[in-house]
């Protein structure tokens, strides 16, 4: 076992080491400002090695920070892209859409100009502004995002457009005459003819339809009853005014079930078939004029009932 023993001096410290067993001793004296800059030497490298470690841990959890930051940046860049996406796609679906419309049209109906997507940022990827090497990413992101409404906005308009577009075609559907009155065996078609009864030339403005009595007729299109009574020659008539300037006409019925200001729905049964006023048996006299003019049923009664 070796002991220490330390003398003290004024000025010097000495540290004396006495090995057993009757051994050599060996001394050190060191001046007290000699031991007071080891002490200060000690301190600076211990600051300096703290002042690290805790330089160290910051950058630790800002690295740490950062990248949760970068996952988060990511993520949003990739549900913005696909939210770009979407919008694309709802774009080229709406002009998809009008062109088949357009088609099957046979008309210029729809003249609205396919809108392109996001012009020249139609092909960039948010996720590519995270790249170091763009300074201007945050006017990049600006213009994605107006890109964005505009897009939405123009498809809704456009959307609107179709909607507009098909329910006019839907009231054209209703509203249009499209089926036969009465099925049975045409008598008199539409144009010059010699009167069965006054056996004189005439233009007929009609198609004459022949039934047994009491068969029923039916509104050939959706409209308000205008007329119901007695209608001169035609005998018992009542006349429909549909939307988009149709009218209809069916004379010389035996009864009539509807009155003035009724509304009727293609198929609804409005009378009978009869003979009354001048006619030299039973069937419906059924006229088709739009704004005015006298047009041949033949082209309006592709449909059934
Ligand atoms: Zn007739």
């Amino acid at each position: 076992m070796k002991k220490t023993r330390i003398k003290v001096s004024k000025k010097r410290i000495t540290f004396m080491l006495l090995p057993h067993g009757g051994r050599r001793s060996y001394q050190i004296t060191l001046s007290y400002s000699f031991i007071f800059a080891l002490f200060l030497i000690w301190s600076a490298l211990t600051g300096v090695g703290l002042y690290y470690m805790s330089q160290r841990i910051e950058n630790a959890q800002l690295k740490d920070a950062n990248k949760k930051l970068k996952q988060k940046i990511t993520h949003f860049s990739k549900k913005l892209e696909n939210a770009l996406d979407l919008v694309r796609e709802t774009q080229d679906l709406n002009i998809r859409l009008k062109g088949l419309l357009a088609l099957q049209s046979k008309k210029k109906v729809i003249e609205y100009s396919a809108m392109g997507g996001p012009s020249e940022l139609k092909d960039f990827k948010i996720s590519e502004l995270l790249k170091p090497e763009f300074d201007n990413s945050e006017e990049l992101f600006d213009a994605n995002f107006r890109e964005l409404l505009t897009s939405a906005w123009q498809t809704k308009t456009s959307f609107k457009e179709i909607s507009e577009y098909l329910n006019y075609k839907r009231n054209l559907a209703r509203y249009t005459p499209a089926i036969w009155p009465v099925y049975g065996r045409i008598t008199s078609g539409f144009g010059l003819r010699i009167n069965p009864v006054t056996h004189r030339p005439e233009f007929h403005h009609a198609f004459d339809i022949a039934n047994l009595k009491g068969t029923p007729i039916r509104a050939t299109a959706d409209g308000k009853v205008i007329f119901a009574g007695w209608g001169g020659k035609l005998g018992k008539t009542v006349v429909i005014a549909h939307n988009l300037g149709y009218t209809t006409y069916y004379g010389h019925c035996d009864e009539v079930f509807v009155k003035p200001g009724e509304k009727v729905i293609r198929g609804q049964i409005i009378a009978s078939v009869g003979m009354t006023g001048r006619t030299t048996g039973p069937h419906v006299h059924y006229e088709i004029h739009r704004y005015g003019k006298p047009l041949n049923p033949k082209f309006f009664m592709s449909g059934g009932f």
